[in-house]
């Protein structure tokens, strides 16, 4: 018998997020006299931990897809993705190109090396990029000053037969935050607005759910949204959980209980007896520790379900284990189905809050050893 550890992904629920989004965008759309945005679903990080090929079943209605590993996307067309793929970092290297022809991948494209790059490729057909701006986050992107000339470097490269449609495209850091979009969104408009036609994406999660409006479509350019972490049903907030969207959470990471304590008044648990007893208790043990993904800063007192129960964990997360006070759960005992996080538990965001984190990185921090079961 394996450990009765098992993380579920539910496509049912990636397929309902991905909808819910997309009524949001339509309802802004809608009060704005515009089109609808498209919807590129991001499936980094092997789907935020939740699987390419699953991802792939579970966005089909997306129009497109989003990652930065090239092996990721060749992954989305052997699993039958026919659609548009977006490389979020582009490619690296001369070789890569050959993939991205190969398969025909949409490279972001952010440094002059890159336009370089492809100057000197020989490809089989156009290549489509999106251009980006460095708008004021300072991670990648071209400056407000260098934009322009490698918007005109890429216009030469289209009209030598190298390059396709030239979108534009910027990313936010505090759309989730009180600075919100607006500045950036500010410097987007004024380098872009006179260069002319093709795609633009400028929105996340947090700018999708927050400010719709600014993805909405007009005239002739499409509109294209990033979206990543609410499909899976995890917030961008620290102020709004995912449930207030409508959005469901796709990953329930489930175990068992394999052990129990019953403990006098003054006895110790785990590594370093971080936890005492103040009175008599039941603690069980949980086959689920830190080397599976959970996290080892979540202190006693992080939510966790036992036995459809809500209790907390107490002490510290060792390596393949932890320990959950039972007293909430008298009739708990060994096999009692634990949930750590998802459908039937606490929200990952709430054991991410819990360990100082956010949602998203327990999720791209699902272990390789825990078996991913797929719900339909
Ligand atoms: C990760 C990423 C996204 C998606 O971000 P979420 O916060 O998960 O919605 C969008 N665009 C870019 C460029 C990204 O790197």
């Amino acid at each position: 018998m394996p450990r009765p550890i098992h993380a579920s992904i539910s496509l049912a629920a990636l397929g309902h997020n991905l909808d819910v989004v997309r009524r949001h965008l339509d309802q802004a759309a809608q009060a704005a006299s515009g089109r609808t945005p498209s919807i590129w679903a991001v499936i980094k990080a092997n789907a935020y931990g939740h699987g390419i090929e699953a991802a792939v079943a579970g966005f089909s209605a997306a129009q497109g897809l989003a990652m930065l590993d090239l092996a990721e996307a060749v992954r989305c067309r052997e699993a039958g993705w026919g659609g548009p793929i977006l490389l979020l970092e582009g490619f690296f290297q001369p070789a890569d190109l050959d993939l991205v022809d190969r398969y025909h991948l949409c490279a972001t494209v952010h440094t002059r090396e890159q336009l370089d790059m492809l100057a000197h490729a020989r490809l089989s057909r156009r290549v489509d990029i999106m251009l980006k701006l460095n708008s004021g986050m300072n991670r990648l992107g071209f400056s407000a000053d260098a934009y322009g000339s490698a918007h005109a470097r890429a216009l030469q490269l289209r009209e030598q037969g190298v390059v396709g449609a030239i979108g534009k495209m910027t990313h936010f850091a505090c759309a989730d935050g009180t600075q919100g979009v607006a500045g950036q969104m500010q410097i987007f408009q004024n380098v872009t607005q006179a260069l002319g036609d093709g795609p633009i994406s400028v929105c996340n999660s947090a700018a999708t759910l927050r400010y719709p409006q600014i993805a909405v479509a007009h005239g002739a350019q499409a509109h294209w949204v990033r979206p990543g972490i609410c499909l899976y049903g995890a917030s961008p907030f620290s102020d709004a959980e995912a449930a207030t969207f409508g959005l469901r959470s796709a990953m329930s990471l489930r175990s068992q209980i394999i052990g129990v304590q019953d403990l006098p008044a003054g006895a110790d648990v785990g590594y370093g007896a971080t936890f005492r007893a103040e009175r008599p208790m039941r603690v069980g043990v949980v086959a689920c520790g830190y080397a599976d993904g959970y996290p080892r800063h979540a202190g006693t007192g992080t939510p966790v379900t036992v036995g459809g129960v809500r209790t907390r964990l107490v002490g510290r997360v060792s390596m393949d284990m932890l320990m959950v006070d039972l007293d909430p759960v008298p009739a708990a005992g060994i096999g009692t189905p634990v949930s750590l996080w998802g459908q039937d538990g606490p929200s990952v965001d709430e054991v991410a809050t819990a360990a100082g984190t956010i949602g998203y990185e327990l999720l791209c921090a699902l272990a390789p050893r825990v078996p991913v079961k797929r719900d339909p």
